[in-house]
């Protein structure tokens, strides 16, 4: 067995504290990965503060990772000790339904078995996630990382970058189109980053004034304060997307209008509470709404060459593993630029 050292919440209501756990010893089709990053997603939050349900506790969260590869089992050809490798929301799924076929694995039929608060396949033993020392998956889940991007900003593209990268894509987003990103947070800088990369007209909607000169910074055309009546209604059937990176309650409809003709609203935000949509905001101008969610272990490698080749990276604040409950309450505040990863080593010592 392999010992471990992680931070895990032990239930929904007090913060996260020291945990230790043994992973199973290395199999033949596995990679074993010392973690030198990883990310904080609002995922986490939902998911340790069971606001998504009940979750399986101890609960260790983290599926932004990177780290550095330190041994191979007897199967693996495509890593070797020493490479850097990135781990994602999910290390397994079923690996036969049409969508494991077709490299969605995200979309598994039988259920994608999630870095964290899942159970390993087949068994009882609940996966255990990146705010940890250090992590064994399947080489097919595993991601290459390149050696020409700062570590810790690579880490975020694990989830908040194929998040944002993958429906952008699914539609084609490109010159031309006019896209309106919602929330800037970690899932919106890098949907920001993602759509001027694709040579889209951006507009960053956020009900935070401190970051209008970042967005302008991150690449976007222009900054509305969704508190400004006056400059909301101004954006009226204007944007071809608006990708609705959100992570509390809020309204659908509030935003739904702001779409053209044949606009789409993509929902990547997960609030814990529905939201109702009046269909007078979708027949009138045949306005849709569509979810996203993650992407496959291809176009998660697709959008990390990408990343290499562009030179994009995520916006971080690196922290301690200590400041975890604090890095929370910041986040839950829009507090955070624009995305926290801990410095495993701060675990290590
Ligand atoms: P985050 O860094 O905390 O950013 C969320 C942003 O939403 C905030 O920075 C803020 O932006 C805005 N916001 C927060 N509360 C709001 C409110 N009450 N009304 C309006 N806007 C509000 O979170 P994240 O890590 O980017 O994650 C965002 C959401 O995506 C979460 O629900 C997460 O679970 C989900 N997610 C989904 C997927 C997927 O596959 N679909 C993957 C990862 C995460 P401003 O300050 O600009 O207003
Ligand atoms: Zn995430
Ligand atoms: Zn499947």
């Amino acid at each position: 067995m392999i010992q471990v050292k992680a931070y895990a919440a032990y239930d929904a209501e007090n913060p996260l504290k020291p945990f230790q756990f043994e992973r199973k010893d290395l199999g033949a089709d596995q990679i074993q990965i010392d973690i030198l990053f990883s990310g904080v997603c609002h995922s986490d939050i939902h998911t340790a503060r069971s606001e998504w349900g009940p979750a399986i506790y101890p609960l260790v969260p983290g599926h932004e990772i990177v780290g550095r590869v330190v041994n191979v089992g007897s199967n693996v050809k495509n890593f070797k000790v020493g490479d850097l490798a990135g781990v994602g929301c999910f290390v397994d799924s079923c690996r036969k339904c049409s969508s494991c076929l077709e490299g969605e694995e995200q979309y598994c039929e039988e259920g994608m078995t999630g870095t964290y608060n899942s159970y390993e396949r087949g068994t009882t033993t609940p996966t255990y996630g990146g705010y940890s020392t250090t992590i064994s998956v399947d080489e097919k889940y595993a991601l290459h990382i390149s050696e020409k991007l700062p570590l810790s900003g690579v880490a975020p593209l694990l989830c908040a970058g194929i998040t944002t990268y993958s429906p952008l894509k699914h539609l084609n987003v490109g010159k031309g189109h006019k896209v309106a990103v919602l929330g800037l947070g970690g899932l919106g800088h890098m949907a920001v980053k993602f759509a001027v990369a694709f040579g889209a007209e951006v507009t960053m909607l956020s009900g935070s004034p401190s970051k209008e000169a970042d967005a302008k910074k991150l690449g976007a055309h222009h900054f509305v304060l969704t508190s400004d009546k006056e400059a909301m209604a101004s954006l009226v059937n204007s944007f071809d997307f608006i990708l609705n990176t959100v992570s509390a309650k809020h309204s659908y409809s509030d935003y739904l209008g702001l779409l053209r003709k044949n606009g789409t609203m993509i929902i990547v935000g997960v609030p814990p509470e529905p939201s109702q949509i009046p269909a007078f905001s979708l027949i009138g101008k045949r306005r849709s709404i569509m979810g996203s969610l993650i992407g496959g272990i291809a176009q998660t490698q697709e959008m990390l060459d990408f990343c290499a080749e562009k030179g994009i990276v995520s916006e971080v604040e690196i922290i301690d593993m200590d400041y975890i409950n604090e890095a929370y309450e910041r986040m839950i505040r829009s507090d955070v630029k624009y995305r926290f990863v801990i410095d495993m080593a701060s675990l290590k010592q």
